[in-house]
């Protein structure tokens, strides 16, 4: 990458956080922002799979060059917390905020979405990336049985025999 694609990458990361942090929605209520990663996997011409564990999404980039299955994961969900900073990009939801960093998972996994996807058959294998809703205190099991359930259609995870 260039220093000017680098740059525009950068800039490019932090909308996508400044947006997602606009928009804090609770547990199983993500609505918006599965939404949003939706808009961005689509014109990243990324697969995905939407409503796993509810409003969850699981995307995969896959090599034709046979290999491992490696998953990553970021949270959706935000705080009931109301947002008292004052910033152009404040939350727009009263009384809920990306308060633990959620908003920067989403989009550091949207990322790495796009990098390993213009990397093309680079990189042997499959790459799974998980958008799990409702990780602040919301029972999990939903979720992971979700992501068990969906991520062997795609490969065989690393190390499995
Ligand atoms: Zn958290």
């Amino acid at each position: 990458m260039s220093n000017s694609q680098l740059l525009s990458f950068h800039n490019w990361l932090v909308d996508l956080r400044r947006e997602l942090h606009q928009i804090p929605e609770l547990g199983y209520q993500e609505e918006k922002t599965a939404t949003k990663i939706c808009r961005v996997l689509d014109e990243l011409g990324v697969p995905y799979q939407t409503g796993v564990g509810k409003t969850g999404i699981v995307a995969r980039v896959k090599s034709p060059k046979e290999g491992p299955l490696v998953a990553y994961r970021a949270d959706m969900d935000a705080l009931p917390l109301a947002e008292s900073n004052d910033v152009p990009y404040k939350s727009l939801h009263p009384g809920l905020m990306h308060a633990c960093g959620h908003d920067a998972h989403t989009s550091m996994l949207m990322g790495a979405a796009s990098v390993l996807a213009a990397m093309g058959d680079e990189i042997p294998g499959t790459v799974v990336f998980i958008f799990q809703p409702a990780e602040e205190g919301a029972p999990a099991p939903l979720a992971t049985r979700s992501c068990r359930t969906s991520i062997p259609m795609w490969g065989r995870p690393a190390g499995s025999a």
